[in-house]
């Protein structure tokens, strides 16, 4: 086999690594950094900027230079360039047609496949969009990862003696939590979390607030007005975020700012304060912040780190003191005060030794050296993050398959239909934890039609499930007597946030008791309707055949059992429909 790159598709930036003597290391771009920004932009004429040319030009450009795309991967978001609208994964596919291309001249040879990481919690769209980035772009997709496995998988190789590891991930749009077993060469994912909306982009914005507010108050410029400033403010926030992470204050100064009037109502002394001159022109205008206040005003988006991490832990069945080690991934983990609340929850130093920007693609260059032959014995297990399966009679939800199994896995069930003669079974895919299917999240639908026409519970039909190794799902449904089969790929149309996963689980053990009740009683009901149907089928049939007395007997227990499901009461209802059951049994 060739040789395969592994790409880290980062929100903000992006990273390429390959194997080279069975040691993963960064390609340098064309640019000798090791970091590609992964922006993307257009100029007047036309012309495509990718990297650091397209964010250094982005203050002057903003209408036309698209950041943080990952953003947007997988929906039917459109991006419009001087006339010609553009796909999330059409930008995508830019960025890494820059990174073949310099991988190329890196390696001195063509490259033609390479391993994807995404964050855990991409749907199956969002996978599909990735992979689709890097087919457009000319990559053959050998596999897509998660960002928090390859992570381990970097991190992990030589450290046999580290069994449990936990991976966090705070990176510019994503955050993620991972949990992995070590040993042996193989690795484990028991359990993943986090959250698709939360990453060093949000710092930025309230460092973008917080200093639009002062330019506004001191100095009387409304920097949110205008879209160049906007732009500069925006990346000096960047910056200064960056700066905060060593110092224990900055400077903002933004020259050049387009001198605005000062607000109506300034008397001289706002306007010496504003360091305006007399005729309201200003000087250049600074703003400042300490580090104390960056963190008081981001206290928040810090809380939101701790749900995430809480859960994967609880699903790994681990309590903080049995994490042998925690990696930190993503620029946004150098901020010291997310290391902090690391060193607070489980009462030990993260692991700082790996360069958080870089472990991620190092990991994807190891698995593709996996998938190449170039590193054996190491061998990945990743998980689902919620169960998967379907809706069934009285609406109640089947799972199929259970949430945190290793994948790629499949499993199947077999159905029979629920009314007599039915033709086309209806077929609802769902993922989520409670017991009723209307509490759980619709990931599509479709119909398997042409059933032969039978009698109730007698057409049998298997429906399948199939994760494969990049999580993608793809759900089938097969009449078992004439063999005839249809399905689905998931419909993308769904987003799989921290917010809706860490719901799911709340909720379905907030309300376990209830559902299961709900759950019981709709059984129940399902039996009795059953079982009254195949007594009356006997009725039915065995006229005249058997004694009427024993006949008048099985149709007077039916009575009783309908008589319990009209007054609703599950007890009674089981203790007819058992009753119904003994007395059938005896013919
Ligand atoms: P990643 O997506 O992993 O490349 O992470 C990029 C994010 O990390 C961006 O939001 C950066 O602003 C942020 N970042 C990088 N270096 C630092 C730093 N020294 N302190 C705080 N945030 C940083």
């Amino acid at each position: 086999m060739t040789k395969a790159i592994g790409i880290d598709l980062g929100t903000t930036y992006s990273v390429a690594a390959i194997i080279e003597d069975g040691q993963a290391k960064v390609i340098k771009n064309a640019e000798g950094e090791n970091l590609t920004p992964s922006v993307f932009a257009e100029t007047a004429q036309g012309h495509k900027l990718v990297g650091s040319v397209a964010k250094s030009q982005a203050a002057a450009n903003t209408e036309k230079t698209v950041m943080s795309i990952k953003r947007h991967i997988g929906s039917d978001y459109r991006v419009s360039l001087n006339g010609r609208s553009y796909s999330p994964q059409e930008i995508s596919s830019f960025i890494l047609r820059k990174i073949k291309s310099d991988a190329e001249n890196y390696l001195g040879e063509e490259v033609k496949k390479a391993v994807i990481t995404v964050p855990a919690y991409f749907n199956d769209g969002q996978r599909q969009a990735t992979k689709d980035a890097g087919r457009i772009a000319g990559l053959d997709v050998i596999r897509i990862i998660n960002e928090p496995t390859a992570a381990s998988l970097a991190y992990g190789l030589d450290r046999e003696d580290i069994q449990t590891i936990l991976v966090w991930d705070l990176g510019g749009g994503t955050f993620d939590v991972s949990i992995l077993e070590l040993g042996d060469g193989f690795f484990h994912v028991k359990a993943v979390s986090g959250n698709t909306r939360l990453g060093g982009d949000d710092w930025d914005q309230r460092l973008l607030d917080y200093f639009a507010e002062k330019f506004l108050n001191e100095h009387g410029v409304d920097i949110r007005s205008d879209k160049y400033a906007l732009q500069r403010l925006k990346e000096a926030c960047e910056k200064a975020k960056r700066e905060l992470s060593c110092q224990p204050g900055v400077k903002i100064s933004l020259p050049f700012i387009k001198p605005a009037c000062p607000p109506a109502g300034w008397s001289e002394a706002d306007r010496a304060r504003a360091g305006r001159t007399q005729n309201g022109k200003l000087k250049d205008p600074e703003v400042s912040i300490d580090r104390e206040t960056f963190e008081a005003i981001t206290s928040d988006l810090r809380e939101k780190l701790v749900g995430p991490t809480r859960l994967a832990l609880s699903d790994a069945r681990l309590s903080p003191d049995e994490i042998d080690r925690i990696v930190l991934v993503g620029g946004s983990t150098r901020m010291p005060s997310v290391r902090e609340l690391v060193e607070k929850i489980f009462n030990k130093k993260p692991y700082v030794k790996i360069n958080p920007d870089e472990v991620v693609g190092i990991g994807a260059a190891v698995q593709a050296g996996v998938l190449t032959g170039e590193i054996s014995d190491v061998v990945l297990v990743d998980v689902t993050p919620l169960s998967l399966g379907v809706e069934t009679q009285g609406g109640l939800f089947t799972k199929i398959i259970h949430r945190n199994a290793a994948i790629p896995t499949s499993a199947g069930q077999i159905f029979t239909n629920a009314e007599d003669n039915q033709a086309v079974m209806d077929i609802h895919v769902l993922q989520g934890e409670r017991e009723m299917a209307v509490d759980n999240f619709s990931l599509g639908q479709f119909q398997l039609t042409d059933i032969p026409t039978l009698p109730r519970g007698k057409a049998h039909v298997e429906v399948s499930f199939k994760i494969d190794v990049n999580g993608i799902v793809k759900v089938s449904a097969q009449e078992l007597h004439t063999e005839k089969q249809t399905g689905i790929k998931i419909d993308a149309s769904y987003l799989l946030s921290d917010e809706q996963v860490k719901q799911a689980v709340s909720e379905a053990e907030a309300h376990a008791e209830e559902d299961m009740k709900k759950r019981e009683s709709l059984e129940i009901n399902i039996q009795a309707d059953s079982m009254i149907r195949a007594a009356e089928l006997v009725v039915e049939e065995k006229k005249g055949k058997l004694s009427t007395s024993y006949l008048r007997q099985i149709e007077s227990v039916i009575f009783k059992v309908k008589e319990a499901m009209a007054q609703g009461e599950s007890g009674l209802i089981k203790n007819k429909t058992e009753a119904l059951r003994k007395l059938l049994e005896k013919m």
